[in-house]
């Protein structure tokens, strides 16, 4: 399995299954990526999405975590991008919905 996958900024990471993005023709990730004003890191190399910069200058913020190119292939695309964020206050806020009694929420 072809796979691009990098760290960003937040302690996320991008997964590109590489094999869906052969046959897809919209490649609608690369042209929302550099859109003016999204981060522009995505840039067609034989026919599938590759990296601009290095590994380690999308690590330390090339990558603007828009979220675009998976939105767009998730909708014009083959599904082939996961986007994992890290994001504690989430977990905490779930945790203690989970926890608290209904009647004590909102107090
Ligand atoms: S839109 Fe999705 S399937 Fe198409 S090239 Fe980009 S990541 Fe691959």
């Amino acid at each position: 399995m072809r796979v691009l996958e990098f760290e960003i900024r937040s302690g996320g990471t991008v997964r590109i299954d590489l094999g869906k993005c052969e046959s897809c023709e919209s490649k609608a990730c690369v042209k929302i990526c550099n859109t003016p004003g999204m981060g522009e890191i995505l840039e067609l190399k034989d026919g599938v999405p590759s990296l601009k910069p290095t590994l380690d200058e999308v690590k330390r913020g090339a990558c603007t975590e828009d979220l675009a190119c998976e939105l767009e292939c998730e909708l014009h695309g083959n599904k082939a991008i996961v986007i994992t964020l890290p994001l504690p206050q989430l977990d905490e806020y779930l945790r203690d919905l989970t926890e608290t009694p209904t009647y004590l929420r909102g107090r």
